[in-house]
């Protein structure tokens, strides 16, 4: 959460909300113990431990009685307990509404947990209605909005439990979480968004879509690619080395496994160590790390040979794969993976070549976002927490860097925004901040300056003095992974890929058995070669030729389009619905009109049925739009 939010109506509103809940609760469900109820990320929650359970079909009553509450426009009135005797008076007292002095058994704690001499606030709400009193008091610090006749936005969202305090020791508590916004529209947009969400989910669209699937025999957090999401990752492979070749990088590969004298000597083992998996220990003692990240190999690349000042910039990228353990908990389908792949690159610089560098490596990373149709993101300057000690190098180089990274920002005219504690723990960084169809926000291309890996591995370059100097290091992936950014942009097209990007392009639908010769030669002109797995039918004619298919073949060249032939015994109407599922941005249906005329049948995944066209209309079109 950012201080914005924190500071904004809309946090008091949610907070003011989980008051309002409790209130409700402590009225529907009697002798319900209160623990906290704080504002989140997206509205907020109420942890309670109630003596008759509450379940997901309470729900409703809860938000109705809440709706009545609110409508009593009760007053929100903050007040001070002069000292911690009177703050316990009042929770056993005024929170506990007469219910009995075990519900105040949580807020007690908590007011034990205020440090001495901090004030001890409370926040009071009451009306009276028909003759009756309603009335809640909570230990809380606040700030709420003014009035209950304010929380006119809101909706109940879901059950879970919770461990008082988070600790798996304690009692488990019942959390309810809801949400709240200032206007009907806000909400209504929100609770699209989720059930968009859902239906986007990449973990189900992966397998849907033949992309990527988990094996629990393989292990959590360790994706298998299913040949559509190979292709998937070729195809954006291909895409960024072409971009990195024509910006002077050079292609490097790294082994996945080191001596740990190689993360010794790069600070990994002291400040990376909880992320690392186990290490090995070979027959002669010799430790092996299983490779966290690929900076240190690159530097000792670097350091391989001796560099003039001439050969630098050297600009050394892999797709490396690295592996992280990650808490199984925290492991979230292609989005938190322990085995991933950084498009990493590391780029060596001379002092007076850093900011152009970095400039370079940033107008990179926003042509791969706009080629990838991510066009919303916020860019945001990471630096060090002042207060913690998981950084390495000294102030000076950090300073250095971070001025680089703000002048660089500033003359590309790019917002940003400072944030103190998101550094790496060798450097400062800018991250782009991606915004999804759904107005979800994605850490993605990270771009970093390091001043102290170059330390510790004494790296140098001979400068025009003659003497030895040491360079600069930016580290750069523009993707962040593959992992991540196919489970991105699988959400963000909900798995309707753009036609560059589709790991099929084009499905050919021969409408009976005795079309799937023709279809066949179709398919080997589109894609230049013939598919291994056809097997003509020896009963069948021999297909006719496929008009101009010579010169169609070296309009194509190449780059040939990814096609698939469905020879399936379905019916046409059942192939359709199928490759409609599939999402694939072309289908082309053939039968014996078409072969006589030398058409076909287009159905374009956005635009629907386009009727029969000749077929050298419908490559024209094709290869126009992927050009
Ligand atoms: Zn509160
Ligand atoms: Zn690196």
């Amino acid at each position: 959460m950012n201080a914005t939010y924190e500071n904004s109506r809309l946090y008091r509103l949610r907070h003011s909300a989980a008051h309002l809940m409790a209130q409700a609760l402590t009225e529907l469900f009697p002798g319900v113990k209160l623990a906290i109820g704080p504002p989140i990320e997206n509205g907020f929650y109420y942890d309670v431990e109630s003596p008759r359970p509450i379940k997901e079909e309470d729900l409703v009553a809860i938000e109705e009685r809440m709706r009545e509450l609110a409508k009593l426009q009760q007053p929100i009135v903050r007040k001070v307990a002069a000292d911690r005797d009177e703050a316990r008076c009042i929770i056993l007292e005024e929170c506990t509404l007469g219910q009995g002095e075990a519900t105040a058994e949580y807020k007690l704690q908590l007011l034990e947990a205020v440090p001495d001499g901090e004030e001890v606030s409370f926040y009071d709400q009451q009306a009276a209605s028909n003759g009756k009193v309603h009335r809640f008091i909570d230990l809380c610090r606040g700030p709420h909005i003014e009035n209950t006749g304010e929380i006119e936005h809101f909706k109940l969202m879901h059950l879970a439990g919770a461990y008082w305090r988070g600790d798996v020791k304690n009692k488990m508590l019942t959390r309810i979480y809801g949400t709240a916004f200032e206007s009907a529209e806000e909400l209504e947009t929100y609770l699209y968004n989720l059930e968009e969400a859902k239906k986007r989910d990449h973990r189900l669209l992966g397998r849907e879509l033949g992309l990527f699937i988990f094996s629990p025999t393989v292990g959590p957090g360790l994706p298998l690619w299913l040949p559509k999401g190979a292709i998937l990752r070729d195809v954006l492979t291909d895409f960024l080395r072409g971009e990195q070749l024509r910006r002077g990088y050079l292609p490097v590969v790294t082994p996945n496994i080191a001596s740990h004298r190689l993360y010794e000597k790069s600070g990994h083992i002291l400040t990376f160590r909880e992320k690392m998996f186990p290490f090995m220990v070979d027959e002669e003692k010799e430790t092996f790390i299983l490779k966290p990240m690929n900076c240190p190999f690159h530097i000792e690349i670097y350091a391989s040979q001796m560099r003039s000042y001439r050969d630098l910039p050297v600009r050394l990228a892999e797709f490396g794969t690295v592996y992280r353990y990650e808490q199984s908990g925290e492991l979230a389908g292609m989005l938190r993976v322990r085995g991933f792949t950084q498009d990493d690159a590391h780029l060596f610089v001379r002092k007076d070549q850093l900011l152009e560098e970095f400039k370079g490596v940033v107008s990179l990373t926003m042509r791969v976002l706009e080629k990838l149709g991510l066009k919303e993101y916020r860019v945001r300057v990471g630096t060090k927490d002042p207060q913690s000690d998981k950084y390495v190098g000294d102030d000076e180089n950090w300073q250095l860097a971070q001025e680089a990274i703000e002048l660089a920002c500033q003359e590309m005219q790019l917002a940003y925004e400072v944030s103190a504690g998101d550094a790496a723990f060798y450097g400062p960084k800018l991250d782009l901040i991606i915004k999804d169809a759904l107005g979800r926000e994605w850490q993605m291309g990270t771009v970093q300056v390091d001043y102290n890996l170059p330390e510790r591995f004494a790296l140098e370059y001979i400068g025009e003095d003659g003497k030895p100097h040491r360079p600069i290091m930016i580290h750069r992936a523009p993707f962040g992974s593959l992992e991540r950014m196919i489970g991105l942009l699988t959400e963000q097209y909900a798995g309707a890929f753009p036609l560059w990007l589709a790991p099929i392009q084009v499905a050919i639908l021969p409408i009976a058995d005795r079309h799937a010769p023709y279809a066949q030669k179709l398919a080997t002109i589109l894609q230049g070669f013939a598919s291994p797995d056809f097997k003509p039918d020896p009963e069948l004619p021999e297909a006719p030729e496929v008009p101009g298919g010579a010169e169609l073949r070296a309009q194509i060249g190449t780059e040939p389009v990814r096609v698939f032939v469905d020879q399936s015994r379905e019916t046409l109407g059942k192939k359709i619905r199928e490759n409609q599922k599939q999402k694939i941005p072309y289908m082309l249906v053939l039968g014996d009109r078409d072969i006589e005329a030398g058409t076909v049948g287009v159905r374009s995944r956005e635009e629907g049925d386009l009727g029969a066209m000749p077929i050298s209309e419908f490559v024209a079109r094709l290869l126009r739009e992927l050009r």
